[in-house]
């Protein structure tokens, strides 16, 4: 088998994989955009494959999902997957994504192209689906870590992974997000859980967390802490389809219908889905508005959403201190042509706003990657899905790694 990494030996975001059996079948893991403005050459897109196969929901893993949707190549992804790619895809007004789906059940192998047999794991990662893959072919087996990490809400799954690991590895490709990035002020979702807890405790008036209406585990922090300290978590259209979405497979997620939820009916949002397929969706979130209410007792809401409305702020800040928690990787913020940096960097100034970044990452850190491979024992390790692969391979080795190889985009290696 050949394995060759389009992109993602030196960045974070548009990774692919390409893995060629010996009968010449062609496997694509992953098929994600660029995140970096400086190489945005994807010319790889056309090229020959016969089977896609997407870890997850996030942009930089499917991105260019739809180039091969098109050529009737199968693609192997998660069911929840594909309704929140589409979920997305709703509420920007763009065609849902058609093409040749194959739904993945996690822990059960399936083969692809008649020659690669898979198996997927769940990982803990910041969307309520994603996965790791071991593949086998002309007796080799890779492992495809996907994006991890061990502190989120399902660090059962990773705990799981490492105390029975899959045998004989010999390949594992393994992300490397955070080899120099730190998670020190919130280790885990419950340090996030505890910090928004405290700060809404004892809000004078609403309260923004600015996070993903897709980070499932990050909403999960802030509902929890709107129960502890009896206030209301106010979502928008979007972020009510997304949890009816996750509830397809998650019985635990709260309800639309739970008293502790309200949801803010964004006009532009609800003409989105003024088809009558969702005519059930939309008589149930106007049941659930929030009203009028927010302008007599703001104190008693939290709102989890992608932006602040300024509009809001402004009719509501006499009633005293508004807080602004931002809950995503800091980076946006520090990049001036982002909307988020344009968006609450003005805001950390206004006197009427209390400003704190309280978020932990949705990727491993350095000793979470070391355990993780620890326990897998492969016979060679690829760092991935990282801007830092040399310092990679440096704290690898500084703990005994003698195994951890870096390799080139584009460059093909026989396994
Ligand atoms: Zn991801
Ligand atoms: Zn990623």
């Amino acid at each position: 088998m050949k394995v060759k990494i389009y992109r993602g030996t030196k960045e974070i975001g548009g990774t692919c994989v390409e893995l060629t059996a010996d009968n010449g079948k062609i496997l694509w893991i992953d098929l994600g955009s660029p995140l970096d403005s400086n190489n945005l050459d994807v010319s790889y897109v056309q090229n020959k494959v016969d089977a896609l196969l997407i870890s997850h929901p996030h942009q930089d893993h499917y991105g260019l999902m739809d180039a091969v949707s098109g050529r009737e190549i199968p693609i192997f992804i998660g069911q929840l997957s594909l309704d929140l790619i589409n979920a997305a895809k709703i509420f920007t007004a763009r065609k849902l994504s058609e093409g040749n789906f194959q739904f993945i059940l996690p822990y059960k192998p399936f083969l692809i192209a008649e020659t690669f047999k898979v198996k997927a794991f769940l990982t803990d990662h910041s969307t309520p689906e994603s996965f790791a893959f071991l593949i086998e072919a002309d007796g080799k087996q890779i492992f495809y870590s996907g994006d991890f990490r061990a502190t989120g809400r399902k660090k059962v799954v990773f705990e799981k992974l490492i105390d029975n690991p899959p045998e004989n590895i010999d390949l594992l490709l393994m992300e490397g997000t955070m080899v120099e990035r730190t998670n020190h002020l919130y280790e885990t979702e419950d340090s996030v859980e505890n910090a928004i807890l405290e700060i809404i405790s004892q809000q004078e008036n609403i309260t923004y967390v600015i996070s993903s209406g897709q980070n499932i585990d990050r909403f999960v922090s802030v509902f929890k802490a709107c129960r502890k300290a009896k206030k209301k978590i106010v979502i928008d259209v979007y972020s009510a389809w997304v949890l009816e979405m996750v509830a397809k497979v998650s019985k635990g997620i709260p309800k639309i219908e739970w008293e502790e939820i309200k949801i803010y009916l964004d006009k532009r949002q609800v003409d989105k889905i003024n088809h009558e397929s969702f005519n059930l969706f939309r008589k149930r979130i106007e049941k659930e508005t929030i009203g009028n209410d927010v302008f007599n007792k703001p104190f008693e809401f939290v709102y989890f959403s992608r932006r602040p409305n300024l509009g809001l702020i402004k009719n509501l800040q006499h009633h005293g201190v508004i807080n602004l928690i931002y809950s995503q990787w800091e980076g946006y913020l520090n990049d001036d042509t982002h909307y988020l940096a344009q968006l609450i960097n003005p805001l950390k100034n206004d006197k009427c706003i209390s400003y704190k970044h309280i978020h932990t990452s949705g990727h491993a850190t350095v000793p979470d990657l070391i355990k993780f491979a620890k326990a897998l024992t492969a016979k060679k390790i690829v760092p991935i899905h990282t801007a830092s692969r040399n310092k990679f391979k440096e704290e690898f080795e500084k703990v005994g790694f003698t195994s951890v190889d870096i390799w080139d985009d584009g460059k093909e290696y026989k396994l």
